[in-house]
């Protein structure tokens, strides 16, 4: 089976072919046969188009006017020239596309039809800088590849079953009956890793309370019982929880109405200081990228240690919550680019929860191999560094709804 994913983010378009040449889904991902990233804010004039296939990196440039041409050029390179990886698009049996919101109407992944179309539209709102190019993603796979099945996996559905105590915010309940609730976010990533964890520690998942770390520049925690997310940082908008590298995570919502009073901020204002300039960014004000923090952190700058020490305070805090969520706990995990590649993150983080049966190997940690076990070997608690792998993850889904829909 032939799988194309689309992930596409609000700067950038990513994509792979995945081949599945065997009777089931291999244990271990396999690597993409091909592989593009389109990104559209690299250069002011155009976009650029880089494909990797057949050993071989090739890049274009790109109008940044007609991104659906830019789409078609990119597909285009799956059949054609040095980058050819299969005779014609129509070999391709399913195309998966990662859409960051559903709503609370999605509690798995599910065939693209124009009712679902209508919803990821409908909640344009609440996801401006991804649903409108996932939309165009599903219009330009219907231009060029006509009926094939095209299929949503959707970053929210994870979080579906998410008791109604964690789901619902304290403010009078007509707004969650109007969908003002939390939906949780970076559910792909999660339960990847919930599955990885499982496979890693050869136990069942339904035997395991694991608290998912997943640190990008976007960034939340997932606390899983059962396989099914219990509670999770991120709420109506991945605005919500940790402090991230340009958002600020939660803060107290009196300083929106305060700064719109006395000092006449709008809307527009507010969304952009809290999303874009607040944060790691907010605080070291150079950058918002974790490796400059820790690099001036270093080099002693205070701003850059007190965004760092920040960052650790508000970490710990939230995995107090998740921890509190499940009663308890079986597996740590740490996924994502924070995650999987900082050390001093991972050990801070645990510092003195010794207590809770959490010791981490500080030799280990330092240098972990991907998806191992990182804790001492008197800790009671396992600490994973989970490689995350999301487009296999939406491959797989794919995978299982065709594999549903022929039996
Ligand atoms: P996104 O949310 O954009 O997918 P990533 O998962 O790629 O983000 O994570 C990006 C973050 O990972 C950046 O803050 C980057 O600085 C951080 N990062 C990557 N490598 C390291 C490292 N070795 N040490 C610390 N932070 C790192």
């Amino acid at each position: 089976m032939k799988i194309l994913v689309l992930n596409a983010g609000s700067s950038s378009q990513k994509s792979c072919l995945y081949e599945i040449t065997t009777q089931n889904l291999p244990e271990n991902p396999p690597k993409p046969i091909w592989e593009a990233t389109i990104d559209w804010t690299a250069n002011q004039n155009y976009g650029i188009l880089e494909i990797e296939a057949n050993g071989v990196k090739k890049d274009f440039k790109l109008n940044p006017e007609k991104r659906q041409e830019g789409i078609s050029k990119m597909l285009e390179t799956l059949s054609q020239g040095e980058t050819k990886v299969i005779e014609k698009l129509s070999d391709i049996n399913v195309v998966g596309h990662r859409v960051v919101h559903g709503g609370s109407e999605y509690s798995e992944a599910t065939f693209v039809t124009d009712k679902v179309k209508t919803i990821i539209k409908n909640l344009i709102p609440l996801a401006p800088n991804h649903n409108p190019h996932h939309l165009e993603g599903i219009e330009a796979i219907k231009k060029i590849l006509g009926d094939v099945p095209q299929i949503a996996v959707f970053d929210t559905a994870f979080h579906s079953q998410m008791p109604k105590e964690a789901a619902v915010y304290p403010i009078p309940y007509q707004w969650f009956q109007k969908g003002i609730r939390r939906y949780g976010f970076h559910g792909t990533s999660h339960k990847y890793c919930s599955q990885k964890a499982a496979q890693i520690l050869n136990k069942p998942l339904a035997s395991l309370r694991i608290i998912s770390c997943h640190l990008g520049n976007g960034a939340s925690l997932t606390a899983i019982r059962n396989g099914i997310s219990i509670n999770t940082t991120m709420g109506f908008t991945p605005l919500e929880g940790l402090m991230m590298g340009t958002r600020s995570g939660s803060i107290d919502s009196a300083i929106l109405i305060y700064l719109m009073q006395e000092y006449n901020f709008d809307a527009e204002k507010l969304n952009k200081m809290l999303n874009q300039e607040s944060g790691l960014k907010g605080i070291y004000g150079k950058s918002g990228d974790m490796r400059y923090i820790i690099n001036a952190m270093e080099q002693g700058d205070e701003l850059a240690q007190l965004a760092f020490d920040i960052y650790i305070h508000k970490l710990r805090c939230c995995l107090g919550e998740m921890l509190a969520s499940i009663g308890g706990l079986d597996v740590l995990v740490f996924t994502a680019g924070i995650g999987e590649n900082s050390a001093i993150i991972r050990e801070k983080t645990c510092v003195n929860l010794e207590f809770l049966g959490l010791k981490i190997d500080h030799k280990k940690n330092t240098k972990p191999t991907m998806n191992t076990d990182i804790s001492a070997s008197d800790s009671q608690i396992p600490i994973l560094v989970i490689h995350t792998q999301e487009d296999w993850a939406i491959a797989c889904e794919c995978w299982q709804k065709i594999s549903q829909k022929k039996s």
